[in-house]
């Protein structure tokens, strides 16, 4: 084979083209700068997403088939997109702008100026305008596991809040997770990116960058390899890094940045799943993913949604029941409601990039996050039954018949034993003052680079605890807007 790379030089680059490359790559477009974006995953349409099976999509959709493994005790099972828009393709569409509070404590916590809900405002309301994002209400005779979930809030007195979405004319396909087949969902494929391609960027999908070479604080060099398995050489001027927040890591551990702090602290989210029987119909197969989330435990880090629901889903998050449990479950598929709880962790996943390409995932969970957890779940249960369920599958494979069981179960749970998954990880290169654990400036700048930007879930300087990729998208908007303002010359 000819080794021989093909060298390319050119103005900007950016690595990864999900929710923080997307924001980038439009922002430098319509500078004027003609940004390259190298994905490492393939690109596809909305007729592509449509033609194929959900379980088909996932496998092309998602890195490791959506089944990452965070070693530890539970292993967790993470899912993240791989492909042209990234994780935005395959994600429930909820869009959260960053909680004013939220920024608050992180500009006192981490010292980072500027990036205040005042200041993200304009961004917020582009994101709000290119997206289309709206409260998504009920349809008359679809979202009753979202009904339901609201009604037993109501009955318990908790606060419940409508769904926020990214989404055009939403035909409540239920599969959202797989990559919308309507095109409803407005993904960065669908917005920014098109948007970008219009302002004269170009977009390699099937391109996986291996290394940055550096010299004195600047990046000379990108390698990479193309779709055909052929060496490339980019020689950037400006570096735009958005791989994910595992996905970054790895590439800055693999070529010497900062590499003994880049990925040993990711923050996350986990979610835990309970299936809820109601002896009215629910139709969950019917609906969008949800319309309602619980929002009382908010604080804590704790929400409660409805999550999709197919026969294959409920099949396999049923898994270790007996045949004929699961088979019950199957035939009555139509009095089912999923539900998830997601919880906010405050013990670290830590990446690390493996000789020869891979990567390790482990978590070190804590006791007071396994109390969350336990906690989460009973909330959860309770307001199922406070919303009329006859039956809560919980985790542990236990078969919950009434809310007065719950206490029992929740005080013998040990959520070590439990399937866990987790889709939103962040900070794993966090902005911030470098006395206080920040390894990156107000402009994404990793502490002694001056033409590496970093622009994904990776710089968040802590866990959103709401769906973050309203706060993803905020940062990069004001990451690049900053370097466009600034446009510091650098020589190569
Ligand atoms: C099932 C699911 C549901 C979710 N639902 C929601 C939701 O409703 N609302 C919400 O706010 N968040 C949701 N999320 C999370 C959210 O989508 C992500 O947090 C967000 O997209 C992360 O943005 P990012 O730019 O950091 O990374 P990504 O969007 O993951 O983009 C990173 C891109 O970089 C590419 N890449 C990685 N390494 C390389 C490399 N070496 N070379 C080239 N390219 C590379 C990847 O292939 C990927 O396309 C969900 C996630 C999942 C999995």
């Amino acid at each position: 084979m000819d080794r021989r790379r093909t060298v390319i030089d050119c103005a900007s680059l950016v690595i990864g083209s999900g929710a923080g490359g997307a924001v980038a790559a439009r922002a430098l477009a319509l500078a004027g700068d003609e940004p390259l974006v190298l994905e490492e995953g393939p690109e596809v349409s909305d007729a592509d997403l449509a033609a194929r099976s959900p379980a088909e999509n996932m496998r092309r959709l998602y890195r490791d088939a959506g089944l990452s493994p965070i070693h530890g005790r539970p292993t967790i099972a993470f899912g993240e997109g791989r492909c042209v828009g990234g994780t935005t393709v395959v994600n429930g569409g909820l869009l959260w702008h960053p909680p004013a509070d939220l920024l608050a404590r992180w500009a006192r916590e981490f010292g980072i100026d500027g990036y205040g809900a005042e200041h993200l405002a304009p961004h917020a309301r582009e994101i709000t305008r290119r997206l289309s994002v709206h409260t998504q209400l009920e349809r008359a005779h679809a979202n009753q596991d979202s009904r339901l979930l609201a009604m037993g809030a109501d009955a318990l007195g908790w606060r419940t809040n409508g769904a926020r979405r990214a989404i055009r004319g939403c035909r409540h396909s239920n599969r959202c997770a797989t990559g919308c087949p309507t095109g409803a969902k407005q993904s960065m494929a669908l917005t920014y990116l098109p948007d970008a391609r219009r302002g004269g960027a170009r977009i390699h999908p099937d391109t996986r960058v291996v290394r940055l070479a550096h010299h004195a604080g600047v990046v000379t060099e990108v390698r990479a390899v193309g779709p055909d398995g052929e060496a490339l050489s980019y020689r950037p001027e400006m570096v735009f890094l958005a791989a994910g927040a595992l996905g970054t890591p790895v590439l800055l551990q693999r070529s010497g940045i900062h590499e003994r702090t880049a990925g040993r602290r990711v923050a996350f989210h986990v979610n835990v799943r309970l299936h809820a029987r109601f002896p009215e119909p629910v139709r969950a197969r019917d609906a969008t993913i949800f319309t309602t989330q619980l929002r009382e435990f908010a604080d804590l880090g704790i929400l409660v949604m409805p999550t999709n629901l197919t026969p294959g889903t409920l099949a396999a998050g049923l898994a270790g029941h007996p045949p004929h449990v699961v088979d019950g479950m199957l035939a009555d598929i139509d009095h089912v409601g999923a539900y998830t709880a997601q919880v906010r962790m405050s013990g670290p996943v830590r990446v690390r990039a493996l000789p020869g390409g891979g990567r390790l995932l482990s978590h070190r969970i804590r006791a007071s996050d396994r109390e969350l957890l336990r906690f989460a779940v009973e909330r959860a249960a309770r307001v199922l039954f406070a919303a009329g369920a006859v039956e809560v599958y919980a985790p542990e494979r236990r078969i919950l018949r009434r809310a007065a069981h719950v206490d029992a179960f929740t005080a013998r749970a040990d959520p070590r034993r439990w399937d866990l998954v987790s889709v939103h990880a962040m900070a794993s290169c966090p902005m911030g003052d470098p006395d206080r654990g920040g390894m990156c400036d107000g402009y994404g700048r990793p502490y002694g680079f001056r033409n590496l930007h970093i622009c994904d879930a990776a710089v968040l300087p802590g866990a959103t605890g709401v769906s973050p990729q309203g706060t993803i998208m905020a940062f990069a908007h004001e990451i690049v807007a900053r370097h466009v303002a600034s446009a510091l010359p650098v020589r190569c």
